[in-house]
């Protein structure tokens, strides 16, 4: 549920930008284009759960929906 137009820039801002990998992307930039084609879920990324990126993650949950609960580990 995507209440209004984001592009792949805006979602990338909100991502850690650290290219860690281990959302199974070779980039953040990867991974915010797999967002918008709802290939991953906002829980796929990993460093986003650590509290330095709280308020990324949240808005990043409010484009996405809650889907970050559907991917624990
Ligand atoms: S897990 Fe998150 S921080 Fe790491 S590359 Fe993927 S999107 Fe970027």
């Amino acid at each position: 549920m995507v209440n209004h137009k984001i592009n792949v820039f805006e979602i990338y801002e909100l991502l850690p930008q650290i290219n860690c990998k281990n959302c199974g992307e070779n980039n953040c930039m990867a991974f915010a284009q797999k967002l918008i084609d709802g290939g991953k879920t906002v829980g796929g990324c990993s460093p986003l759960r650590e509290s330095i990126y709280e308020k990324k993650r949240l808005e990043l949950e409010n484009f996405f929906g809650l889907t970050a609960a559907k991917e624990q580990s």
